[in-house]
């Protein structure tokens, strides 16, 4: 046990760097944890008493903030901003590119006698009024305007970000065009919080919960991310531009000792490691668990959960400070889904549950599940949300990079089915076949067989890795993600289609007379119309795919495939009856989806241009012509020597270059005509089928040739130096 030294108070105030290292040499974290944040505590310090109630009541309640309360709050904030060197302040927003924009504003105005005075005021700190038109819009701004709004998300505390640029004071704000559209990512995120909050306290009244008032999602996102070294990184094109090794052989060695999976960590990534959690716990992100991961070079992070909308925030703000910390310690930080070809690539396991104002967790089984309706009730109603939008959930954790991971051996499948383990399956099946759930199977003792070593209680379920979405003892791991999406988009997501369900269960119960009967009858009716996406078998299994087509379950391959999910008819339907989104709000993500995917494609495929005429190509090219000169030597040297084995490797390497200028040439073509397609779902599937078939096709020989040509020849760093000397 950790006993946390005490240090003075005037000690607590310290912000720089530098001092935090000092602090955290005294293991103080209490003294570090959230000093760069605005919370709770250091509003009840700074704020006057009625404000600081008002404020609560209202991002309790949801309200609307009036004028007094913001200027009251501005007032404040900017005080303490200013007493930690802040200069500028910034709407800190998320928009549809997945990553966060900001741009920043100084607290300076004209004072008297040509001076500045310092301000801040509410309107700033409620509204700001950024430019829409560049950032992806899908066409709403087209037919709208240009303006766009950044508003105030009052429930997700400002913090102190300090960089070269010196320290800004960040406001996390929804984004939204003059129309009142989403614009961004946390909007929708937000509203389907309230209806999944609405929906489940319908639910929990009909079951005779009069106190419940809100119901929150907690998520708890594990980041994987890989770690490589900065030189190197910068001498590969492909990894600057695209995130991911366009070309590269194999090393002699890849994953396959298992050795790298929770290994002991190289000095140089420990301290890595360590300031990443200085800064982590600086901004009040709950950094907790720390590991190697499979591949070698990818490592991970896990949170402690939070409320969905904090949980996404803090995400953007982990990998945003995964990046920069990786360059003070000339690193580079990966967060691309598949930066290597052979290894396994990188996910983001989304944990996901209910939690009422009252602090029950909704998903919590207890000890006898069988006899826990209301945990059976909420259970039934996510089994039954991922059976009717598992498409739906399946393109919600998609991006480019993710579809080199799902459906390969190492992620969950591109076909969603969910794990309930041992216990749960069998009161399934109780309920199923009986119609009555009579007994909760138990985890007893396990033996260790060790007298020395304690008998461990056992969890009455085991674990299912290869599942896409696990129930993992009182939550759901929603293990698609991609590593670098915004986890926004799945949660929004899982609120709405779980909203949904909940919704039609309170309109059951609501007209029921019998409510205990109505809810019995509701859970095994739904479990027994669901039980085809029940799965606890091994989902990387070769009969699995085929299995699953028999259910009915869908399996689509990729992310393009998957986008006109986005806009069917019972999408449009739902998203608009629980308010989460419009038409014209899915529409436009529906157009942003296929530009995003055409758009990655198109960078990559232009780079692997560049990097096989402008480096490959040469490089082997004066390794063949030092083959052809040798070869000439040697004879005039020694007529009879043997040179059998240089014409070998010269004839070879030859045929290969002359594949690789081939596909070269086929490749251009194919990113010529890409452009010439109509934007939108022609070109994405143009640049899925076409252009990416084309540049596995130059990639294979330039990656034979890796194997031949003499390292010294080789013009960028291997996948060897890449992945094994961090
Ligand atoms: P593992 O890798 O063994 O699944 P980790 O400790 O790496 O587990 O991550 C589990 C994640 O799930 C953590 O972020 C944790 O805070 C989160 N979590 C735990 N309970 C809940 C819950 N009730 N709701 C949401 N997330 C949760
Ligand atoms: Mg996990």
């Amino acid at each position: 046990m950790v006993i946390w030294k005490q240090i003075p108070r005037e000690q607590s105030l310290i912000h720089k760097r530098k001092d935090v290292e000092r602090v955290m040499g005294n293991n103080v974290i209490e003294q570090v944890f959230a000093k760069d944040v605005f919370n709770d505590s250091v509003m009840r310090e700074r704020l006057p008493k009625p404000i600081y109630k008002k404020l609560k009541y209202i991002m309790a309640n949801g309200q609307e903030l009036d004028m007094e309360v913001a200027n009251a709050v501005a007032h404040a904030m900017k005080e303490w901003a200013l007493e930690r060197g802040a200069t500028h302040y910034t709407h800190w927003f998320q928009p549809m590119t997945g990553i966060t924009a900001e741009k920043h504003d100084s607290f300076i105005q004209p004072g008297p006698d040509g001076g500045v005075i310092l301000e801040f005021s509410g309107k700033e700190l409620v509204k700001g009024e950024p430019d829409a038109s560049s950032f992806p819009n899908g066409g709403i701004r087209a037919t709208f305007e240009a303006r766009g709004y950044t508003a105030w998300d009052c429930t997700s505390p400002a913090f102190l970000k300090e960089d070269a640029a010196g320290v800004i004071l960040c406001i996390p704000t929804a984004f939204c065009s003059y129309t009142g559209e989403a614009l961004d990512k946390k909007t929708p995120l937000l509203r389907s919080m309230e209806a999944i909050s609405e929906q489940a306290v319908r639910v929990l009244r009909c079951l005779g919960n009069d106190t419940v008032k809100d119901v929150s999602c907690s998520v708890g996102p594990e980041q994987e991310y890989f770690l490589v070294d900065r030189e190197k990184y910068l001498q590969r094109d492909d990894l600057i531009f695209t995130g991911r090794t366009l070309f590269g052989a194999m090393p002699p060695k890849g994953q396959e000792l298992d050795d790298h999976y929770f290994g002991t960590l190289k000095e140089r990534i420990a301290a890595y490691m360590k300031e990443l959690n200085n800064e982590l716990w600086s901004l009040g992100i709950l950094a907790k668990t720390q590991h190697n991961e499979v591949a070698p070079a990818q490592h991970e992070m896990a949170p402690i959960y939070a409320t969905a909308n904090i949980a996404t925030d803090h995400n953007q703000l982990v990998m945003e400070v995964m990046k920069k910390v990786a360059k003070r310690h000339g690193l580079e930080c990966l967060l691309h889904e598949k930066p290597f070809a052979g290894v396994n690539g990188s996910g983001k396991h989304n944990n996901w549950s209910l939690v009422t104002n009252e602090g029950k967790n909704l998903l919590d089984p207890g000890k006898t599940p069988h006899e826990n309706s209301q945990f059976l009730l909420f259970l039934s109603a996510v089994v039954r949300a991922v059976d009717e939008n598992a498409a739906l959930l399946r393109l919600s954790a998609s991006n480019p990079g993710n579809d080199h991971r799902l459906g390969a051996n190492e992620a969950p499948p591109a076909i969603i089915s969910i794990f309930l383990g041992e216990q749960l399956t069998d009161i399934v099946n109780q309920l199923i076949k009986t119609g009555e759930a009579t007994r909760s199977k138990a985890g007893g003792k396990l033996l260790t067989g060790v007298s020395t070593l304690p008998d461990l209680n056992r969890d009455a379920t085991d674990r299912n890795r290869t599942s896409p979405f696990a129930f993992t003892g009182n939550k759901f791991e929603f293990r698609m993600v991609a590593s670098s999406l915004s986890i926004a988009g799945p949660n929004t997501i899982l609120n709405t289609i779980v909203a949904d369900v909940l919704s039609d269960f309170a309109d059951q119960l609501e007209k029921a007379e019998d409510k205990s009967t109505a809810m019995h009858d509701l859970i095994e009716k739904t479990l027994r119309e669901h039980q085809k996406i029940l799965f606890d078998g091994n989902g990387y299994a070769g009969g699995w795919v085929e299995e699953a087509e028999k259910r009915g379950l869908p399996n689509t391959k990729t992310m393009v495939d998957a986008i006109p999910e986005m806009i069917t008819d019972r999408t449009v339907e739902m998203f608009e009856r629980l308010k989460v989104m419009n038409r014209t709000e899915l529409e436009a993500r529906v157009e942003i989806n296929y530009e995003a995917y055409a758009k990655a494609i198109n960078i990559e495929a232009k780079t692997m241009i560049n990097m096989a005429s402008k480096r490959y190509i040469p490089a082997v090219i004066n390794y063949v012509t030092d083959l052809a000169g040798s070869i000439n030597e040697v004879v005039s040297a020694c007529p009879e020597a043997d040179t059998s084995v240089q014409k070998e490797l010269l004839t070879q390497s030859s045929s290969l270059l002359a594949q690789a200028k081939a596909a070269l040439k086929k490749l251009d073509e194919s990113v010529k005509a890409a452009a010439e397609k109509e934007e939108g779902e022609e070109q994405a599937i143009f640049f899925k089928d076409v252009v990416f078939a084309d540049m596995a096709a130059l990639r294979a020989p330039i990656d034979e040739l890796e194997m031949m040509v003499g390292k010294e020849y080789w013009p960028v760093p291997t996948y060897g130096d890449l992945l094994f000397e961090v």
